[in-house]
């Protein structure tokens, strides 16, 4: 694939891999680096920090990712995705990298479903979903031929493949140990099996993105070319600046390669493909349980959205999500493994409604509901280890921050304040 610059690939794997973030347009932290070319929020940091010793991590103000797949925002730019409503399935979406970026820059009244096959992986999907903090979003746990139910539903779909990894080669040893020209193999067969599995799913004139983080022609080129021989299908181009150093291979397959060498970033494939069939697509049919108006008043007055919000009601919280997608999650709770729909608010028991920490961590969160307590360094690591803090106020529900981005809630009760941080996600490290 390299015959000249094969010494200069090699080369790269004595500098270290760099490190880049993505900052969540809507929690505003301030961190300072380089900026990575293809994504307007994606910086490089000069060292690698603790993140799990920064209250700002976990309060969902960046995310930590590998800056070649920050590219899937050029895409969404160029291809215009994020102008109007549209939705979109996010097929393998643990740890949650593709889907918290498709948030920051799909349209809000947009509907992403973050779908994960492998069980294991799901708590990971919402803890960083939840604080990333966008409400229009339903978590699915499903396996791709589950999604046979829902015909041309989806406008895009993202499909960021499990792959045999080759492009993390420098980043992390175990992909070097588990490669194999039979994983290679079994890899290609899964992918195939997956593409057929969602290509009914696209809409007529949808588009498919298709991503691994591997070089080889087989889980990237011959796979593609599979599916286009066999569908109708064609591939879509976007303009890239020439001095970004990715490589745009048009014959058969068009296709985005990042390599080491010439990106600062690690490897990684992209495609674009359009399904230019015409197909009888799914109509969509449900009815949203209804929320008591006493309960929808204080919910309303929790948040401040720039859409209509509607209520939902899922097991014994109400969850909120644009009005305009109450329908298709209540269709979709009737097709598919919904995990959790939009943000869950509160629990709500006889009218007693308890807030959640999705709230907490809600970009729409109205900062004028609640009474709100700043903590320094120290306090906010103590709180998110789910120690006891000090805290004056009213009693009630009260939200901790830090440098003014939320972290959660504390209920203030005579003589003490409980710390309501989820126990799964309190910082364990002890120094
Ligand atoms: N999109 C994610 C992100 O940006 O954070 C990374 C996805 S990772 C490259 C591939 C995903 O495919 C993993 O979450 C993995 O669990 C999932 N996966 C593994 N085997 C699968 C299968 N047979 N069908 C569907 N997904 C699978």
């Amino acid at each position: 694939m390299l015959p000249d610059e094969f010494p200069a690939f090699l080369k790269s794997f004595t500098s270290p891999p760099p490190v880049s973030v993505r900052l969540n347009p809507l929690k505003h932290a301030t961190l300072k680096g380089n900026a990575v070319p293809w994504c307007t929020r994606g910086i490089y940091l000069n060292a690698r920090p603790r993140f799990t010793l920064d209250p700002l991590f976990h309060a969902g103000a960046y995310y930590v990712q590998e800056a070649s797949s920050m590219f899937l925002e050029h895409l969404v730019l160029q291809l215009r995705l994020h102008q109007q409503p549209i939705r979109i399935l996010d097929a393998a979406a643990a740890p949650g990298g593709k889907s918290t970026h498709l948030l920051s820059l799909i349209h809000p009244e947009s509907l992403l479903v973050a779908n994960e096959t492998i069980r294991s992986r799901l708590p990971a999907l919402t803890e960083n979903l939840t604080r990333w903090g966008y409400p229009n979003v339903v978590i699915t746990c499903n396996d791709p031929q589950h999604f046979g139910a829902l015909k041309g539903y989806f406008d895009v779909i993202v499909l960021d493949a499990p792959c045999s990894g080759e492009g993390l080669f420098r980043k992390d040893a175990s992909a070097v140990r588990q490669w194999s020209q039979e994983h290679v193999k079994l890899c290609a067969l899964r992918q195939q099996r997956i593409l057929q599995n969602l290509w009914p799913v696209l809409r007529p004139g949808g588009l498919l993105i298709y991503s691994t983080c591997t070089y080889n022609a087989h889980e990237n080129e011959e796979v593609l070319l599979k599916l286009v021989k066999s569908k109708e299908a064609s591939f879509a181009e976007v303009e890239i600046p020439p001095d970004w150093g990715i490589l745009h291979s048009r014959e058969p397959v068009s296709g985005y390669r990042f390599f080491p060498h010439r990106v600062w970033g690690e490897g990684f494939f992209v495609s674009v493909l359009r399904k230019t069939a015409e197909e009888p697509v799914q109509t969509v049919r449900a009815k949203p349980e209804n929320v008591s108006p006493d309960v929808l008043q204080t919910l309303r007055s929790f948040l401040a959205a720039p859409v209509e919000m509607g209520y939902l009601r899922f097991s014994d919280q109400v969850a909120a999500l644009p009005a305009s997608l109450m329908q298709d999650a209540a269709w979709l709770m009737q097709k598919l493994n919904v995990v959790s729909a939009g943000t869950a608010m509160a629990k709500v028991a006889r009218n007693r409604i308890t807030p959640l920490h999705p709230l907490a961590m809600s970009v729409y969160l109205n900062r004028n509901t609640f009474p709100e307590t700043p903590l320094d360094l120290g306090e906010a690591i103590r709180f998110l280890r789910k120690e006891s803090i000090k805290v004056e106020g009213p009693f009630g529900y009260c939200l901790m921050k830090y440098q003014n981005v939320p972290l959660g809630w504390v209920n203030i009760v005579p003589g003490r304040a409980n710390n309501l941080y989820p126990s799964g996600w309190r910082i364990r490290l002890m120094d």
